[in-house]
Parts: structure tokens; C-alpha cells; sequence
């Protein structure tokens, strides 16, 4: 369990850019937790504490910032990690899961085979940060598509204010490490 002042300190470690990457757009930069070599350890040593009991077969991350986390993880777990890429970028057979943006459609893809080794495989989902819950969505579809079970969907940072979790939670448990506004 990560005490209340150890995630005030993840916090603070996150940059936040106004306007970036279109006006409104309030980006939470994570390469400001990323190059701390305290935080980064802090919140790895929370998450392998987490998820070393649940008895996890594979780490599927969300390109491209979700990867960072997921094949930490999975290295700590001593278990695989999956891609989860945008559209046209895996080289192998294919399944793909369309999602709505603000403005048009986006597609996500993992490789038909990602899970072969285990039939009903244990997956954790990861990304850096939901905010509508769109990617994640699409996503979770994915891995139960191509026949893993998913066990839980973990973010970094969670904007509560977009409704994203509400989404998830209809594919799977949601855990998320710091709220922030
Ligand atoms: P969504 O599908 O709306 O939940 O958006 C989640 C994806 O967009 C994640 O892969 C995030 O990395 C990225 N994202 C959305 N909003 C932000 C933000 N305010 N700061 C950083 N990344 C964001």
C-alpha cells in the first residue's frame, strides 16, 4: 500500500503542460517521474507489491507511454509483456478493435497469437493515464477477443472528471494510482 504522503510525492513529480498537444488540453508529463530514479523505484516497488499475488500470466501495455509501465511490470513479475499498438504498426496477423475520438475514429491492434502459450491467460492491462476511457476500452475488447481473461485494468493517473473509469468497469476492475484534476 503506498502511504498518503509517498502518493502526494508521485504527484508532485508529474509535469503538467498547459495547451499541449491543442489549446485546453491540460497534458500530465510523465517523463518527469520517469527520470527520478526515486519515484519511478517508489511506484514500481507499489505496483509489484500489488500485483505479485494475482497470479498474473502476462503484462499487455497500450502504446506507446503504457509500454514504459507494462514491461517494467512485467519484468518485476517475471512474466510476458504484450503490445497493444495503433493501427498498421505490428507486423504479425492481426485483431483489431475501433474506438471514436473527439473528432473521427482510432483502432487498436495486438497480435492474434499474443496469449497462444496459455489458453484463458491472467492479463493485466496498462496504460499511463485514462481519460475517457476510450483506448482502454477498445483495448480490454482486444485481449478478450483474441481468448485471455482479464483480470484488471491499471493506470498511473486517473482524470475522474471524464467519466472513464464508469466505461472500463464494464470490461473489467479498474485500479488507478493517483487522481489527479
Ligand atoms: P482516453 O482514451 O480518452 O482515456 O485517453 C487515454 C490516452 O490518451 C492515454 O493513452 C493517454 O496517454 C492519452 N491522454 C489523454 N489525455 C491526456 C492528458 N491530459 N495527459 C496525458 N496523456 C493523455
Amino acid at each position: 500500500m503506498l502511504r498518503d504522503e509517498e502518493r502526494t510525492y508521485l504527484l508532485e513529480t508529474i509535469r503538467e503542460i498547459p495547451d499541449f498537444p491543442k489549446p485546453g488540453i491540460r497534458f500530465k508529463d510523465i517523463t518527469t517521474l520517469l527520470n527520478n530514479a526515486k519515484a519511478f523505484t517508489l511506484l514500481m516497488d507499489h505496483l509489484q507489491e500489488r500485483y505479485e499475488p494475482m497470479d498474473l500470466d502476462f503484462v499487455a501495455g497500450i502504446e506507446s507511454r503504457g509500454f514504459i509501465f507494462a514491461a517494467a511490470l512485467a519484468t518485476r513479475l517475471g512474466i510476458g509483456f504484450v503490445p497493444v499498438r495503433k493501427k498498421g504498426k505490428l507486423p504479425y496477423t492481426t485483431v483489431g478493435e475501433k474506438y471514436a475520438l473527439e473528432y473521427g475514429v482510432d483502432e487498436v491492434e495486438i497480435h492474434i497469437d499474443a496469449f497462444h502459450q496459455k489458453p484463458g491467460a491472467r492479463v493485466l492491462l496498462v496504460d499511463d493515464l485514462i481519460a475517457t476511457g476510450g483506448t482502454a476500452q477498445a483495448a480490454a475488447r482486444l485481449i478478450k477477443r483474441v481468448g485471455a481473461n482479464l483480470v484488471e485494468a491499471l493506470f498511473i493517473i486517473e482524470l475522474p472528471s471524464l467519466g472513464g473509469r464508469e466505461r472500463l468497469e464494464r470490461e473489467a476492475p479498474v485500479y488507478s494510482v493517483l487522481e489527479c484534476v
